[in-house]
């Protein structure tokens, strides 16, 4: 069979399997299962929790929400037939459902959740009941650090290569929002945090990329082991055809840890000198098995994480199908989203570097390692349970000086103290950021990449982001 034959016959997805990464713009030959009969009982009522609520309201069933607070969200669903239970756990409800739709951020021990599981009945998680409810081929993204950037950077390839593409999941809009009335031939791009992951069931995406593993959210998961395990989930149901991407230089991660019966796709740079990698970093350059897809200083994004995202990105958009002229121009063509290593601006010949979206100790050490010395860096917010020592080599390689702010201050003194650069209680962000600027030197950085979540003092990272970069406006 011929290109153009097989393209014509993988129109008829439901007669042929196409080889996946060949066939472009039809739907998805991997099959989901039914839902399961309703009544359903949606927990969790913020964005992703009424999305799916209503996603299931437009199907025609009866749907039970409830959570135990009050969210703003859950408000839109009174007048649509949902029948709500709020400031509960829900549990009175469970004898009128038979499955249970579970958000992300809702516990697995949450009682109504552990009882469901109990009584035998259905718990699905958002992201699996929005993949059995959308027909498209799926792009899926995880790993600790780089998953919004890389979601973001695939889209944009697609739309370099002129392919419908829908961006959804963890970046923003649920899945569940749009599943239903998407165009069959767009290929979803969908970010999957670790506890979309842990509700899945047969969720298979075409390409699942997963970027790195280090220790976050040890708040919510009990072990390094089962957030792990929970991030593998994007591979455990892939059937064969499907691709399994992965960097290679991962530790934790290698050809036995790959759950699925998917072909695997390795990126990376020491570990592909020895050949096995789809893309690899060489010579100062991105290659495939053809050669050099684009020079490494000719991606826009700063860092050797970057490069590494850009590998991902490359490796999966060649699996999906896009052709290799487009998935270059795509590398090329990205440029900074917020919040991410953002430069806001140079003041008195000191740079101001926004990187509030550092919410772990992996994504400061990797905002760090893109400057030479000279930093000014600004650590600090809430606490989840991590430690900060694996920052110390880090900083006392290129710190002037750290700025500690906020509830783990006093734990940032205490671990990095054996850098040997001054540890400053600046207590909150805007002291911190005069501290700096008094300090700092023509030539120096400012650096914000917290290594905490931001709740001890805002709403959320990108409003810590947006103070920070007012606060430097001003100065
Ligand atoms: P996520 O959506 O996984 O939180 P983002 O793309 O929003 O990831 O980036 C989060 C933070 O991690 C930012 O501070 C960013 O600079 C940093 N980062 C991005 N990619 C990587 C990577 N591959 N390794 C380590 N840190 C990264």
């Amino acid at each position: 069979m011929g290109p153009g034959e097989r393209a014509a016959a993988c129109r008829h997805p439901r007669r042929f399997v196409c080889p996946l990464g060949e066939a472009s713009n039809v739907p998805s030959d991997i099959p989901r299962p039914p839902l399961p009969g309703g009544p359903f009982l949606v927990v969790g009522l913020a964005r992703s929790g009424v999305a799916a609520a209503e996603a299931l309201r437009a199907r025609g069933e009866r749907v039970y929400g409830t959570d135990s607070g009050s969210p703003a969200d859950a408000g839109r669903l009174a007048g649509t037939g949902v029948e709500l239970d709020l400031d509960g756990d829900g549990t009175r409800l469970l004898e009128r459902v038979s499955a249970v739709v579970k958000s992300p951020g809702v516990p697995p021990q949450a009682p109504v959740v552990a009882a469901a599981r109990a009584a035998g009945k259905p718990v699905l998680g958002e992201l699996e009941l929005g993949w059995r409810l959308a027909p498209n081929r799926f792009v899926a993204v995880t790993g600790t650090n780089g998953k919004t950037t890389v979601t973001e950077w695939l889209a944009h390839v697609f739309r370099a290569a002129g392919r419908p593409v829908a961006v959804a999941g963890n970046v923003g809009t649920p899945l569940t929002r749009v599943a239903d009335g998407l165009d069959p031939e767009a290929t979803v791009v969908c970010e999957c945090s670790s506890f979309q992951l842990e509700d899945t069931i047969a969720f298979a995406p075409e390409v699942a990329v997963l970027l790195n593993i280090s220790p976050d959210h040890l708040d919510r998961h009990p072990t390094p082991a089962s957030y792990l395990e929970a991030k593998l989930r994007i591979f455990a149901a892939q059937p064969e055809g499907a691709t399994a991407v992965w960097d290679a230089d991962e530790p934790a991660l290698d050809e036995t840890a790959i759950p699925g019966a998917a072909r695997r796709r390795r990126y990376g740079i020491e570990g592909c000198a020895g050949g096995g990698c789809t893309v690899r970093f060489e010579d100062g350059s991105i290659r495939d098995a053809e050669g050099v897809l684009v020079g490494g200083d000719e991606v826009a994004l700063g860092g050797e994480h970057n490069l590494r995202n850009a590998m991902a990105v490359a490796t999966a958009a060649l699996a999906a199908g896009v052709p290799r002229e487009a998935v270059a121009e795509g590398l090329r063509g990205f440029t900074a989203i917020p919040h991410r290593l953002e430069q806001v601006a140079e003041v008195a010949g000191v740079r101001y570097v926004n990187d509030s979206k550092a919410t772990n100790v992996a994504a400061a050490q990797a905002a760090l390692a893109t400057f030479g010395d000279g930093v000014h860096a600004i650590f600090g917010g809430s606490l989840k349970g991590e430690r900060f020592g694996p920052l110390v080599p880090s900083v006392a390689g290129r710190c002037r000086a750290c700025y500690l702010i906020g509830e783990a201050a006093e734990r940032l003194a205490a671990d990095l103290a054996p850098a040997g650069v001054p540890l400053r209680r600046s207590r909150d962000l805007e002291t911190a950021v005069a501290d700096a600027a008094a300090a700092a030197e023509p030539g120096e950085t400012v650096l914000l990449a917290p290594a905490c979540a931001s709740f001890d003092a805002f709403a959320d990272y990108e409003e810590r982001g947006r103070r920070f970069r007012e606060l430097v406006e001003a100065l």
